[in-house]
C-alpha cells in the first residue's frame, strides 16, 4: 500500500480525501495556501507544508511547489482531487517524472480526454454514442462548414477542442449567423485555451445531463456504478445531483454503463472517471469525460456502497478492482444539494465568518464539509462550503429527508443557498423527477 500522500487541494475534498487515508492507515500531508491554515483537513493532516499565498496561482495551481511538498516530506503520491490541477495533463506528467504516483489517470489518457475532440473519436471507437456533429475540426472551407451544418440541421453548436467550464461554446440558430460564430468562438478559444481548434455538434434543445461513474484498475479491469443525473444547473454549475437517474430502465443502464466500461478497457484507462451524456428522447449523447473524482460523487458511494475516494488509492497502489460489475447493486436513491456560500437570490459569493453553525443528522443522512463553528470562509475560492447527501429507500424518500436536513441545518454568519435548495426540493417538477438542463435556470427567471 501506498504509505503517505500529498492532497493537493482544499476544503471539503481535501477533507474526504483525508478520511479515505485515515481509513486504510495512509499517512496525510496538507498543502495549503496561506489563507488556509485553519482548514479543518490542515488541522487533522499529520504533516502541513504552506505551498504560497491565498490566490490560487500562487499556490494550488504552483506545480513545482507542490512536487517540493512531496519531495520533502518523503510522500509516495500526490491525490489531485477536483478542480485545480486535477485534469492537467502536464502536472500529472511532472508528478510521475518525479517519481511520485499521480492518483489519476495516466498522463497521455488525461490529454486524450481533455482534447474534446481526439476524445470524442476515442468513444466513438469504442461504441459510446455521440452527438451527430463535425467528426472533427472545422476547417476553413466555408462551403464545406455550410453544407455541414445543414446536414446536421440548426440549431448547431460550436464547441472549443480546448474549453472547460461551460465556456467556449456559442449556439447557431440560422445559417445568417454560422460563420461569424465560428470566427467569434475561434478567437475566443485561441485567446482563452491556447488552442483555437472549434468543432460542430446537433445543438440538443431540451436534453438531461446524465453521466456515468466508472472504476478502472491496472490489470484491464473495468465495471461502472450505475449513472447520476446533474440536470439542475445554472450557469453551467450545478446544484442538486441525483442517482441514480429518474427514468432510466435498469437494461438501458446496464447498456450504456458497460459501454463506459469497455471504453476504459480499450484506452487503459485507470482510476475513477466519469463519462458525461445529454440524453434526450431516450437517447444517450456523449459530450466528455472528466478523468477525476467529482463533486458529486457521493450520491453514487449512497446507492452502491462502493467508497470510490478508497478505490481510488487503492488502485494507485496496483490493487486489482475489489468488485466485480455482478458485485453491484442498487439500493434506494440518494440526492445531493450543494451548498454555497452565497445570496440565494442574487448568488453574490458570500464569504466571511460563521458564527453559528448546526449540522443536521438523522437516517440516510451524510455531511461532506469542512467548516465549522468559527471557520471564516475565505474570499479567494470558490463558493461550495459543503454538500448535504441524503439517501432513502426511494426517491421520495430521499427527496424528504433532504428536506428535513435543509431544515434544520444552520449556518450563521454568511448566506448561503438553502433557502434555495430549500425550494428546489418542494418544487412540482423536480419531485415529479427528470427536468431538463434549462427548467432551474427558468424557474429562477434567468
Ligand atoms: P465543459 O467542458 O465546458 O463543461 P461540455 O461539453 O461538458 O463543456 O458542455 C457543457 C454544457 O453545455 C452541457 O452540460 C450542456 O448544457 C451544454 N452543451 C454542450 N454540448 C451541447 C449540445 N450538443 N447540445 C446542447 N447542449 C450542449
Amino acid at each position: 500500500m501506498i504509505e503517505k500522500i500529498v492532497i493537493a487541494n482544499r476544503g471539503e475534498i481535501a477533507l474526504r480525501i483525508l478520511r479515505a487515508c485515515r481509513e486504510l492507515g495512509i499517512k496525510t500531508v496538507a498543502v495549503h495556501s496561506e489563507a488556509d491554515r485553519e482548514l479543518k483537513h490542515v488541522r487533522l493532516a499529520d504533516e502541513t507544508v504552506c505551498i504560497g499565498p491565498a490566490p490560487s496561482a500562487g499556490s494550488y495551481l504552483q506545480v513545482h511547489s507542490i512536487i517540493s511538498a512531496a519531495e520533502v516530506t518523503d510522500a509516495m503520491a500526490i491525490h489531485p482531487g477536483y478542480g485545480f490541477l486535477s485534469e492537467n495533463a502536464d502536472f500529472a506528467e511532472r508528478v510521475e517524472e518525479s517519481g511520485f504516483i499521480f492518483i489519476g489517470p495516466k498522463p497521455e489518457t488525461i490529454r486524450l480526454m481533455g482534447d474534446k475532440i481526439t476524445a470524442i473519436e476515442a468513444m466513438k471507437a469504442a461504441g459510446v454514442p455521440c452527438v451527430p456533429g463535425s467528426d472533427g475540426p472545422l476547417d476553413n472551407d466555408e462551403r464545406k462548414t455550410l453544407k455541414m451544418a445543414a446536414g446536421i440541421g440548426y440549431p448547431v453548436i460550436i464547441k472549443a477542442a480546448g474549453g472547460g467550464g461551460g465556456r467556449g461554446m456559442r449556439v447557431v440558430h440560422t445559417e445568417a449567423t454560422l460563420l461569424n460564430a465560428i470566427s467569434l468562438t475561434k478567437a475566443e478559444a485561441g485567446a482563452a485555451f491556447g488552442n483555437d481548434t472549434v468543432y460542430m455538434e446537433k445543438y440538443l434543445e431540451n436534453p438531461r445531463h446524465v453521466e456515468f461513474q466508472v472504476l478502472a484498475d491496472t490489470h484491464g479491469n473495468a465495471i461502472h456504478l450505475g449513472e447520476r443525473d446533474c440536470s439542475m444547473q445554472r450557469r453551467h454549475q450545478k446544484v442538486v445531483e441525483e442517482a441514480p437517474a429518474p427514468g432510466i430502465s435498469e437494461e438501458l443502464r446496464n447498456r450504456l454503463g458497460e459501454r463506459c466500461a469497455e471504453a476504459c478497457r480499450r484506452i487503459g484507462y485507470r482510476g475513477a472517471g466519469t463519462f458525461e451524456f445529454l440524453y434526450e428522447n431516450g437517447e444517450f449523447y456523449f459530450i466528455e469525460m472528466n478523468t477525476r473524482i467529482q463533486v458529486e460523487h457521493p450520491v453514487t458511494e449512497m446507492i452502491t456502497g462502493v467508497d470510490i475516494v478508497k478505490e481510488q488509492l487503492r488502485i494507485a497502489a496496483g490493487e486489482a478492482l475489489a468488485y466485480r460489475q455482478s458485485d453491484i447493486q442498487i439500493r434506494g436513491h440518494a440526492v445531493e444539494c450543494r451548498i454555497n456560500a452565497e445570496d440565494p437570490v442574487t448568488f453574490m459569493p458570500s464569504p466571511g465568518d460563521i458564527t453559528h453553525l448546526h449540522i443536521p443528522g438523522g437516517p440516510g443522512i451524510r455531511v461532506d464539509t469542512h467548516i465549522y463553528d468559527g471557520y471564516r470562509v475565505p474570499p479567494h475560492y470558490d463558493s461550495m462550503i459543503g454538500k448535504l447527501i441524503a439517501h432513502g429507500e426511494n426517491r421520495a424518500s430521499a427527496i424528504a429527508r433532504m428536506r428535513t436536513a435543509l431544515a434544520e441545518m444552520v449556518v450563521d454568519g454568511i448566506k448561503t443557498n438553502i433557502p434555495l435548495q430549500q425550494r428546489i426540493m418542494v418544487d412540482e417538477a423536480f419531485v415529479k423527477g427528470g427536468a431538463n438542463i434549462h427548467y432551474l435556470e427558468k424557474k429562477l427567471g434567468i
